[in-house]
């Protein structure tokens, strides 16, 4: 359920955001505050989840290791100015906006820009059967298929988790986080800024309202659900297996079958990963179907519009016992 459509009150307008929160500083002057590497370095000292406690004028200074104290005085300042520190009952505490700062620093993206040569991965192409290739590069990783150029995955990884993971291990991580982006696209909630999203649904690429020069126009993704940020432009393209990969019936027939459907990354399901596998069964209303085979059990799942499952049929095959 979208929670946007739920719970009372209308949505507020940009113009009345604007008024009721007016920004105390534009991205220029934010920007220009955090362009300095000394007050970045103030901002790294006061982040201590093992010191929560706000420091001291002399105790800030020693610990940022500048010895001239009205120098330091000045880009201490400049922080409380910017709203990123504040001072309570005479010592220095970083504010939410000043660890958001943090964080962006030591997630990498800003900084590290690593690459990992392509790998084969377990999983197949589920257009042509060759195995998957997996590279990360830009601060992306990328599944795809060499024989048929075909990018079946792409998605942001923060430079820094990879950090004490082999590349397969990462890519896992990788695929977990994005099915919970897609979890929370599916509910409407943006997986970076948790703004509004807007979904639309294309019968193919030509139909995407996103664009990017990473994909290519004329790969046929079949029916496609693009979900795209209202605030930061953010977007999560979900397939109807894609949005069936968590679904009850579909864990349990994974587990039943001794497989744990969580140490399993998407593009390794061949049911998964062919588009053909999605079929319009009806058009008013729409209704799709999606089969999941995993040795001799089939789910069927029917999807509607909004690729919520609104019926699940199982056969077994005829074993001849
Ligand atoms: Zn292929
Ligand atoms: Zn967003």
């Amino acid at each position: 359920m979208d929670p946007d459509e739920t719970g009372g009150g209308r949505r507020l307008t940009v113009s009345e955001r604007a008024a009721a929160v007016p920004p105390a500083l534009g991205p220029e002057a934010a920007f220009k505050i955090l362009g300095n590497e000394t007050r970045l370095t103030i901002l790294d000292t006061l982040w201590a989840p093992w010191e929560p406690e706000p420091m001291a004028f002399e105790k800030l200074r020693k610990a940022v290791g500048i010895s001239d104290g009205s120098q330091f005085n000045y880009h201490l300042k400049k922080l409380l100015d910017g709203e990123f520190v504040q001072k309570i009952d005479g010592k220095y505490a970083i504010r939410h906006a000043g660890a958001e700062v943090v964080w962006a620093v030591r997630r990498g993206y800003l900084t590290d820009h690593p690459e990992l040569e392509p790998w084969e991965t377990s999983g197949r192409c589920g257009t042509c059967g060759e195995p998957l290739y997996a590279r990360y590069a830009d601060e992306l990783f990328f599944v795809e298929c060499h024989a048929c150029d075909r990018l079946h995955h792409i998605g942001p990884f923060p430079p820094t988790a990879l950090a004490d993971r082999t590349p397969v291990k990462a890519l896992l991580v990788h695929d977990l986080v994005a099915r919970t982006n897609v979890t929370l696209a599916r509910r409407g909630i943006c997986p970076m800024c948790n703004a509004r999203m807007d979904r639309t649904l294309a019968r193919d690429y030509s139909e995407s309202p996103v664009r990017s020069f990473y994909l290519d126009e004329d790969d046929d993704r079949g029916l496609t659900a693009w979900h795209v940020c209202s605030q930061c432009g953010v977007w999560v393209s979900i397939t109807p297996m894609e949005a069936v990969v968590d679904h009850p019936a579909v864990v349990e027939l994974y587990r039943e079958h001794g497989f744990d459907l969580d140490s399993v990354p998407r593009w390794e399901l061949p049911w998964l990963v062919d588009p053909s596998n999605a079929t319009v069964v009806t058009d008013d209303p729409l209704r799709v179907t999606v089969t999941v085979a995993v040795e001799d059990n089939e789910l069927v799942l029917t999807l509607d519009e909004g690729f919520e499952v609104v019926d699940v049929g199982r056969t077994v095959a005829n074993t001849g016992c």
